[in-house]
């Protein structure tokens, strides 16, 4: 036989079928295809690199962002609940361009009379309406907390003309700001601050009728440079309401003035504090930085309470100064008490803050400051050590909200001091979120205004570790769970199955704008931390993730990155090619759903098959013109006999014996694997997102074994796929992704053979009959 005929044959036996599957698809090729592979590179959702920002995923050579630094003076009006404030903002165009114009942020603006934000979306009438939106809604005149501005003038004190649009403001400068040129102006403004527990506003106050107190938490309180980069031009897209804020960085000098009895607390050092603290409390701040397992009382309970009756009619200002900050909040009240302890973090102390009123205790003197403490040190070991001096909580009733080195969070005890575990959880959970995000988006500063899973979804990842290592610092804190495990809300992949098998037309991808989604919770917050939790777990694991991770974090802190900026920095630093996983879970609405669909099981003959007969029959060839050839017959077909059972391949056929002989010494005959059963199993995938193949097999001797397919099994055959297992023992059964580690939406097809799993349908009927 010549050599090609010979070659022809094998083929020919070899993949018979893939004659069957040729023939399928040429019923499909009709009209054919672009591609549309899963595995296709991104390079059309993703925008082309360039001097700004390179393919690596890195800042590049012509990098470049603005600076906007700001000196104020604010004054609280606690009476008749006014901010009042001025402000000189000086402006540095490190841009190559020259800008005409400046845009500054007035998000107050979406409180303002005449808001479009509360015109721009549809309503029905409910069955039931929560009591709060329904008081603001039908029964309160639209609150009046739009700024006032009273001036905008140039550092002559000449009048700026700008132009208000809604939450934007356009001040029009003399001369075009050239590149490298800084600009300084001042703007002077009030407005009435609102009660953020009726209105839920991200800044306000929140009012005690019991002692008539009120403590406010201040922020988007003072007009704000928009950002002008190399991605947006000037990001002047409207605050509505969900989006949150795109902030440049710059220093910041403010002067907040406020009654005399007031605790204050907010971005930056305290550079007056001898001024502001009592004896008293110079001497506890001395001991609290000194103390690392515990936080010192700098004011206690006892004084909080006294203080809440004074209603001083004096005034104190508190001096902050922050550097290299994108924003600028602050809380004061005189129902504030405070604690604080020093945390180390790398080489440095830095002090974890908390401020709560005695409504917050016995919850709050237990557990802010522990957990504050405990975010700084699990967010530094996975990103890069945290930078600023101090990280404050603030209670503040309802509230889940970040500035740079100070966030809100609710969390209240019942007024006889207990409180459920989900109040716990909540309030520590919280604390752990909006700490962490100090770090995404306050110093890996994103866009949230267009993204917001940049920020949230990459913050709720992180928050799910450091939950998880909370709970293993603190066992004594986690010991009412069963399974003394921290219970996160979010991050296990069984979490976010209902979401993504949920009706279509109320999801949206992930890569969407924060305004244009259904499910803000599930869309920016649950499903991104599902997905890199899964990244780093199930398809790169730990190592590459967490280097990768970190290589983002530290290439764009203090700096303002794109998604095109993560996805390929994680590609960059791990040599784990992700387009598909990018596509599948970020840019796409699909689901993950594996099943294994059919387990054949195969014997090795002799004799030529039944297939192979047919080939011969057609071809018009006989026996002696094949090749030696080893033929697999499946278990219960005509070719099969029950003498072929449970031997090795070189017991049943002889062509193989022969050919073992021919070409292997005795040494190493005696090493070869002795198979006895032969298995084709075929996998499918009723899911659109490509996922690891994780495989459990299990045989009858009671053994185990795990394999892990790579996604791109899935590369040429979307649907299906076929894997051989070749075994000296028997399979029993087979468990697709058994730890549920790859949110698989649909476990019916998960096991073969079938569990039977009755429906509740079924049960019922049972419990009907009496059986
Ligand atoms: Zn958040």
């Amino acid at each position: 036989m010549n050599r090609l005929k010979y070659y022809a044959l094998s083929v020919l036996f070899l993949s018979a079928s893939v004659l069957v599957a040729q023939e399928q698809e040429k019923k499909e090729r009709e009209g054919g295809h672009i591609n549309n592979n899963r595995f296709k590179q991104l390079y059309e959702e993703f925008s082309t690199p360039n001097m700004f920002r390179t393919a690596s995923g890195a800042p590049g050579p012509a990098y470049y962002q603005q600076q906007a630094d700001y000196k104020m003076d604010i004054e609280l009006d606690d009476k008749n609940q006014k901010l009042y404030g001025e402000e000189v903002i000086t402006y540095t165009n490190n841009s190559p361009d020259v800008l005409e114009f400046l845009w500054v942020q007035l998000d107050q603006n979406v409180r303002s009379k005449d808001t479009k934000s509360a015109l721009r979306n549809g309503q029905s009438i409910p069955a039931a309406d929560q009591v709060g939106g329904f008081t603001s809604r039908y029964l309160k005149e639209p609150f009046d907390g739009g700024f006032n501005i009273q001036y905008v003038k140039d550092s002559n004190g000449r009048d700026l003309p700008y132009t208000i649009n809604q939450t934007m403001m356009r001040i029009d400068i003399p001369q075009p700001l050239k590149s490298g040129e800084k600009v300084s102006f001042s703007i002077k403004w009030w407005y009435n601050i609102n009660n953020h527990v009726q209105g839920r506003g991200r800044s306000g106050y929140e009012f005690f009728p019991e002692d008539g107190n009120r403590a406010y938490v201040i922020a988007q309180f003072f007009p704000r440079m928009a950002v002008y980069s190399d991605v947006e031009g000037w990001q002047n897209h409207q605050f509505w309401g969900n989006g949150e804020f795109a902030l440049p960085f710059g220093d910041y000098e403010v002067n907040i003035t406020v009654p005399a009895d007031h605790i204050l607390d907010g971005t930056g050092v305290l550079t007056n504090r001898k001024e502001v603290f009592s004896k008293e409390m110079m001497k506890r701040y001395e001991k609290a930085k000194r103390s690392y397992d515990k936080p010192v009382l700098i004011v206690t309970q006892e004084e909080a309470e006294k203080a809440e009756k004074s209603f001083s009619n004096k005034k104190k200002t508190w001096k902050l100064k922050a550097t290299n900050v994108r924003d600028f909040g602050f809380a004061t009240s005189r129902k504030f008490i405070w604690d604080m302890q020093a945390v180390k973090i790398g080489e440095k102390d830095v002090m974890a803050v908390s401020l709560y009123p005695k409504e917050g205790n016995p919850l709050w003197e237990e557990y802010s400051t522990k957990a504050v403490a405990h975010t700084l040190k699990s967010y530094s070991d996975h990103t890069f050590d945290y930078p600023y001096h101090k990280a404050i909580s603030v209670h503040a009733r309802n509230q889940g909200m970040e500035y740079p080195m100070i966030c809100w969070n609710y969390g209240r005890p019942n007024k006889d001091g207990t409180y459920s575990q989900r109040v716990k959880y909540g309030m520590i959970s919280v604390i752990i979120h909006e700490v962490g995000h100090n770090f995404f988006p306050m110093i890996v500063n994103s866009d949230e205004r267009q993204w917001g899973w940049m920020d949230e979804g990459l913050d709720t990842f992180m928050q799910y570790i450091a939950e998880q290592e909370f709970g293993e610092a603190f066992p004594e804190a986690v010991a009412d769970q069963e399974n003394k495990k921290y219970p996160s809300r979010r991050g296990e992949p069984s979490k976010i199955t209902r979401y993504m098998s949920g009706d279509q037309s109320f999801i949206s991808p992930i890569m969407s704008n924060p305004e244009n989604v259904y499910q803000l919770g599930a869309n920016a917050y649950g499903k991104p931390a599902t997905a890199l939790n899964i990244l780093r777990e199930t398809v790169m694991g730990r190592e590459l993730f967490d280097h990768a991770f970190k290589t983002y974090a530290q290439r764009w802190k203090f700096k303002h990155p794109t998604p095109e900026d993560f996805f390929r920095t994680m590609e960059d630093a791990s040599a784990v090619d992700l387009d598909w996983f990018w596509r599948g879970w970020f840019y796409s609405t699909e689901y993950v759903d594996i099943g294994v669909k059919e387990v054949k099981k195969f014997h090795v003959s002799s004799k030529p098959n039944q297939q192979v007969k047919q080939v011969m029959k057609q071809r018009g060839i006989t026996e002696a013109d094949l090749p030696p050839l080893v033929y697999l017959v499946e278990e219960g077909s005509e070719d099969y006999n029950e003498s072929l059972k449970g031997k090795s391949p070189v017991e049943t056929s002889t062509t193989l014996k022969d050919y073992l002989f021919d070409n292997f010494s005795a040494e190493e005959r005696a090493n070869l694997k002795t198979p006895k059963y032969f298995y084709e199993v075929t996998f499918e995938k009723p899911g659109g997102i490509p996922m690891p193949l994780i495989v459990e097999y299990n045989y009858k001797d009671g053994s185990t074994e795990r394999v892990t397919y790579p996604p791109e099994i899935w590369r040429k055959n979307d649907a299906e796929v076929k894997r051989v297992i070749a075994s000296e023992k028997e399979l029993a059964g087979i468990v697709i992704d058994p730890q549920q580690e790859t949110a698989d939406i649909d476990t019916s097809n998960n096991a073969w053979p079938k569990k039977e799993g009755k429906s509740d349908f079924d049960k019922f009927k049972e419990k009907v009959k009496g059986k």
